[in-house]
């Protein structure tokens, strides 16, 4: 239902995406949850109010630089914590964030677990991790990992996902609104040069709400579009892999 991302807010991420979660809930939803990623992804996640996501967080410590977050509507499955999103894969190094609904998620899910696959839960979701885990398995980059997965599926899909050992937001998006946030340092890469340390940030959001009390300039993904987004910048690319040139939008503060 709502999807959050963060990249480049370091200690903040975690507030940032429970921030964000709560300007999503206009939207309604049945449950809330958030990972974290460094050298590892943590995930924590509630059925209920994000109040009860909030109650989670105070007693557990996740940490991690960048992270995505979730507020669940549910198509597949009860509200239940186990179904609430982030999903993860059966190594615990992938975490995915899900708008949206897989129409074929059952052969997909029934051949996975033929292969050994142990999933956490009834949702379509949980397809996409596991096949991403599969495709870093024989040697993917993450980009390429979460390409080749999306590949399989047919649905309407806003995707997000975080990989441990990569301090990235790995998107893609066919179906189902995404949005990116651009602090003012926030750059393309292949126009990007090492800033000593500056802080940019880059957002992700199904809705521009999510993020908009931290910045106005945004960049809307089109169907069939993939984007990175890390300390360093952001790119988009189309399904071939190939980067496109985007066009940055100012939203109205009152928008
Ligand atoms: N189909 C997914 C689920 O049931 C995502 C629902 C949503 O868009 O929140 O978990």
């Amino acid at each position: 239902c709502g999807i959050i991302g963060c990249v480049g807010r370091a200690d903040e991420t975690l507030d940032v995406l429970v921030h964000g979660l709560s300007k999503l809930e206009y939207r309604g939803y049945d449950s809330a949850g958030v990972a974290l990623a460094d050298d590892t992804v943590s995930v924590a996640k509630r059925s209920g109010e994000i109040d009860e996501l909030r109650a989670l967080l105070d007693e557990t410590t996740i940490d991690g630089a960048v992270g995505i977050g979730h507020t669940r509507w549910s198509t597949h499955g009860p509200p239940t914590d186990a179904n609430a999103h982030p999903h993860g894969d059966c190594t615990g190094d992938v975490a995915v964030v899900h708008n949206g609904i897989i129409e074929n998620y059952q052969s997909i899910r029934d051949e996975l677990v033929a292969d050994g696959h142990e999933f956490a839960s009834d949702t379509d979701t949980e397809v996409i991790p596991h096949l991403v885990e599969d495709a870093l398995a024989d040697g993917a980059e993450p980009m390429a990992a979460l390409r080749r997965a999306l590949d399989r599926l047919e649905g309407s899909y806003a995707v997000a996902a975080v990989v441990a050992g990569r301090e990235a937001v790995f998107v893609a998006r066919n179906d189902s609104p995404l949005v990116l946030g651009l602090d003012e340092e926030s750059q393309p890469h292949d126009e990007s040069t090492a800033t000593g340390g500056a802080t940019r940030a880059t957002y992700l959001a199904s809705d521009v709400p999510a993020f908009r009390d931290y910045t106005d300039r945004v960049v809307y993904l089109a169907d069939g579009e993939f984007a990175r987004l890390d300390a360093e910048g952001w790119t988009v690319t189309d399904g071939d892999g190939t980067p496109v040139e985007k066009e940055i939008d100012t939203v109205a503060w009152d928008a």
